[in-house]
């Protein structure tokens, strides 16, 4: 098997002891880099952490500021409902509530803390248990006999000594007249007898005053009686003075003035409010009545029965209204739910853009779940007490978005830190492999030296002895001695000599004195200086093809390139050695063969014999005086001469190795060049 190598590794090839060195170093990259991936992922979430808490910081300085302007809204609310009432009455209570808009509606309240308005009047039906009462009513409704039940009504009135009693049956009268068609006289009765003061505190069965229930009366008939009235009936009405036609605008102001003031403590609240429902439907001018929806929270509010005391704003009944009973006062304050809410988030939201985030405010009987996914929660005070302010955060990750510039820079810091820790790895292994090699290398050469030279040494010293001592009496055999001696000592030159250029290598201080070189001379310089080992038998030839080109080289240099392949040659060859130097020429090249009919090598070992200090077989070496460096010192020359080594060898049938040089033109440059 032929096996080739052209290879230009300069290497030992014998790198097991730099193993604990490179797992040091291994260590000295995995545990700083695991450091920094461990400081980065510490980083990038402390990052999230800080942008999380710089978005609170935003936030609560955010609701800080809306807080203020809630609780300002309160305050100036309560100001309002806390300012002094004196010794009003409670209807004039909830008037000035309305009225200075401090609350949508009120519930006023007794010392005891009873509802005092708006209250259900009672009422006194003990005269609707009089015979002639009942019978006047059987005629009215059971009878349909209208003019009669009247005259009954009538005599009923004339006859009372309570005022009530004959409140009721005048109004009971003017009714039955008014059904009957008599309007004039039913207004007469309305608008004339049940205007007097002794009526003014008369009330019907179920509390509500008789007089604004006549006024009432009145106007629905002024409002018939001028529908159906054609122009000449009313002028004729007027020259009558029949004031069923002219008198409604003066009855509706009448009645709209009844029904606005508060003063008048005896107007039960629930009257007032069908009062107020009546007029507007029937009057189309009827100016506007402030109080009349606060009257019907008010009533709403009483019908779901809710008890009334808290300190701070609470929702009652189905969330509808809220209301508040601010530390002592006798008011309880209603605000609808609906309003209310809508301008306090108007508020808490007015300095976040709602495309950012969502603020909520959430009262006492908030559910969990409604605080799902909230930011930040802040617990609101004072009139507010148990509600809670919650941030909810719009679109995407707000933290992503705001810690990925910073992420990315200790990405890129990382990143960079782990690139340089790996190269300071990488440079620091370097460093150390060459120490390491280095160190073994002296430690080789030393071992190496001492024995190489030892060798040619000791048989020198035994061979002189016997000289000196005269103990060899033969000429022929003292000529032998001499030559021994002189070819160990050209065997320690050549050691010495290699061991020099191995050193200088090594220093890269081997400088090479360059000069046009005749390769055929140095092919005989080398043959010669090697000739005189051969034996009787062992063939050495040369075969030089003639006017080769010459080579730019150091003369010296090339020499002991071929010495040390001949050398070699001669060593890993039997006792029947037949070695063949040649030079030739390629295109650019100029080749010198050395081919032995030696031991050869396996393919293994060729790839390897360029190595320092290597020996296929190390028994064989020593036995044939070698330390490993010849080839070595072959390629580095080859290579610095810009040219190459090859070899070609079968295990047991020799080995070829080939230099190539690059030849010289005519012009004296290197045709490769
Ligand atoms: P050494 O001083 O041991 O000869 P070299 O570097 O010159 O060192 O050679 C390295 C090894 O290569 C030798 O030990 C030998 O095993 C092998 N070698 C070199 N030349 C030949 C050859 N011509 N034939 C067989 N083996 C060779």
């Amino acid at each position: 098997m032929i096996g080739k190598h052209a290879g230009t590794r300069l290497g030992t090839g014998r790198d097991a002891g730099l193993w604990p060195v490179l797992l040091v170093l291994l260590t000295a990259v995995v545990v700083p880099t695991a450091c920094v991936l461990w400081f980065m992922s510490q980083a990038v979430a402390n990052e999230r952490l800080a942008v999380r808490q710089r978005l609170i910081d935003v936030y609560r300085g955010r609701l800080a500021e809306a807080r203020d302007r809630i609780d300002g809204l309160w305050r100036s609310r309560l100001e309002r409902i806390l300012s002094p009432s004196g010794t009003a009455a409670p209807g004039q209570v909830f008037e000035r509530l309305v009225r200075a808009q401090a609350a949508d509606s009120a519930i006023v309240l007794d010392l005891a803390g009873n509802v005092a308005y708006p209250v259900q009047p009672a009422g006194d039906d003990s005269f609707l248990n009089l015979p002639a009462w009942h019978e006047a009513q059987q005629m009215e409704l059971a009878l349909d006999q209208l003019a009669p039940a009247a005259d009954a009504y009538a005599h009923i009135a004339a006859d009372a000594t309570d005022n009530n009693v004959a409140a009721n049956a005048w109004l009971a009268c003017a009714r039955c007249l008014a059904k009957s068609g008599r309007s004039a006289e039913a207004m007469e009765i309305l608008t004339g007898k049940l205007s007097a003061p002794t009526f003014n505190a008369s009330h019907d069965s179920q509390g509500r005053l008789i007089r604004p229930n006549a006024l009432l009366m009145a106007l629905e008939l002024s409002r018939s009686a001028s529908q159906t009235a054609t122009a000449t009936a009313r002028a004729a009405a007027s020259r009558r003075g029949d004031a069923s036609l002219q008198s409604f605008p003066a009855l509706a102001k009448s009645l709209y003035a009844q029904v606005s003031d508060y003063s008048d403590l005896q107007l039960p609240s629930s009257q007032r409010l069908f009062l107020m429902g009546e007029l507007q439907r029937i009057w189309p001018q009827c100016p506007s009545l402030p109080t009349l929806q606060s009257e019907q929270v008010a009533q709403e509010y009483l019908w779901q029965d809710v008890a009334p005391a808290t300190a701070s704003l609470k929702s009652a009944g189905p969330g509808k209204w809220l209301h508040l009973r601010p530390a002592g006062t006798n008011v309880v304050a209603i605000f609808d739910a609906k309003a209310t809410l809508a301008e306090m988030a108007e508020l808490a939201q007015s300095l976040t853009p709602r495309s950012e985030a969502r603020i909520a405010l959430l009262g006492p009987d908030a559910a969990p779940a409604d605080f799902k996914d909230a930011f930040l929660r802040v617990p609101a005070e004072g009139v507010l007490a148990g509600w809670e302010y919650a941030v909810f955060l719009v679109g995407e990750d707000p933290f992503a978005a705001a810690s990925q510039k910073q992420v990315l820079a200790y990405f890129w810091t990382g990143g960079l830190g782990v690139v340089a820790i790996a190269a300071i790895a990488l440079l620091l292994a370097a460093y150390m492999r060459r120490q390491v090699r280095l160190a073994k290398l002296k430690n080789d050469l030393v071992a190496t030296v001492s024995h190489e030279l030892k060798t040619p040494l000791a048989s020198m010293r035994v061979l002189i002895d016997t000289l000196a001592e005269g103990r060899c009496t033969q000429e022929q055999q003292v000529r032998e001695y001499y030559a021994l001696i002189v070819r160990e000592n050209q065997r320690l030159s050549r050691l010495i000599d290699n061991f020099l250029s191995f050193s200088r290598m090594e220093r890269n201080k081997k400088t090479f004195e360059r000069e046009p070189v005749d390769i055929g001379q140095v092919v005989s310089d080398a043959v010669e200086a090697v000739r005189e080992r051969f034996g009787p038998g062992q063939i050495l030839e040369a075969d030089v093809t003639p006017n080769l080109p010459k080579v730019l080289c150091d003369r010296d240099a090339l020499t002991t390139v071929l010495v040390n392949l001949l050398d070699n040659a001669y060593k890993y060859t039997g006792q029947d050695k037949h070695v063949i130097v040649r030079a030739f020429a390629e295109p650019a090249d100029v080749c010198i063969q050395v081919s032995d009919n030696g031991i050869g090598m396996t393919r293994r070992a060729i790839g390897k014999i360029f190595d320092r200090f290597y020996q296929v077989d190390q028994t064989l070496a020593r036995k044939a005086g070698g330390c490993g460096l010849g080839l070595s010192i072959v390629k580095y020359m080859v290579d610095a001469h810009g040219g190459r080594v090859s070899v070609e060898s079968q295990s047991g049938k020799g080995s070829t190795f080939t230099v190539r040089l690059p030849a010289m033109t005519a012009q004296g440059q290197e045709a490769r060049a």
